[in-house]
C-alpha cells in the first residue's frame, strides 16, 4: 500500500488525486472496523460464546429437573448435597456478618447523635438539653443576628462575629 502510494506520487501531479482517493479508501477501511477480519472473528466468537451460554443454562435446568425426579440415579448426588449444605452454611455466615455490620452502623449513629458537652466533654444521651454532668446548655442554636447554626452556649457567632445573648 505504501509502495503503491509512493509510486503514484512520483508518477506526477495528475496522479495525486488518485493517490489521495486510495488513501481515503484505506482510512475508511480502518474506520469501518466491522470490515476488519480481527473484529469479524471476535464477533463470531462472541456469538458462539453467547449461544453456548444459553445451551449450558438449558443443560443446567434439565439437570435440576432430572435430579429432582430421581436423585438416586446420580452418583454425584452425595457430593451435590455436601455442596448445598456448604452453600447454606456460607449464606448463614454472610447474613450474620451483614446483621453485625448493620448493628455496628446503628451503634455508631446513636453515638454520633449523643450530645457531647462543649463545656466538660461529657457524652450526654440524645435529646438532653442540659449537660447531666455540669449543667451547661447543649444542642444547637442559631445566631441571633445572621441565623448561622451555632453550638448551644457559644458566646460569639462563628459566621458573623455577633456576640450572642446569654
Ligand atoms: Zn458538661
Ligand atoms: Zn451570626
Amino acid at each position: 500500500m505504501a509502495g503503491n502510494l509512493f509510486g503514484k506520487f512520483s508518477g506526477g501531479l495528475e496522479n495525486l488525486g488518485g493517490a489521495i482517493g486510495d488513501l481515503v479508501t484505506g482510512i475508511s477501511k480502518t474506520v469501518l472496523l466491522k470490515d476488519d477480519p480481527d473484529v469479524m472473528v471476535l464477533e463470531a466468537q462472541r456469538e458462539i460464546d453467547g449461544l453456548k451460554k444459553q445451551e449450558a443454562e438449558i443443560f443446567i435446568e434439565i439437570g435440576r429437573q432430572a435430579f429432582a425426579a430421581d436423585a438416586q440415579a446420580y452418583p454425584q448426588g452425595e457430593k451435590l448435597r455436601q455442596l448445598q449444605s456448604e452453600i447454606a452454611a456460607a449464606e448463614e455466615r454472610v447474613n450474620t456478618l451483614i446483621a453485625q455490620r448493620e448493628e455496628a452502623k446503628q451503634a455508631s449513629e446513636t453515638a454520633e447523635k449523643a450530645t457531647l458537652c462543649p463545656s466538660c466533654g461529657h457524652r450526654n444521651q440524645e435529646g438532653v438539653k442540659f449537660c447531666q454532668e455540669c449543667g451547661a446548655k447543649l444542642g444547637k442554636t442559631s445566631c441571633a443576628s445572621c441565623g448561622a447554626e451555632l453550638t448551644a452556649g457559644a458566646r460569639f457567632c462563628g459566621s458573623c462575629g455577633q456576640k450572642q445573648p446569654e
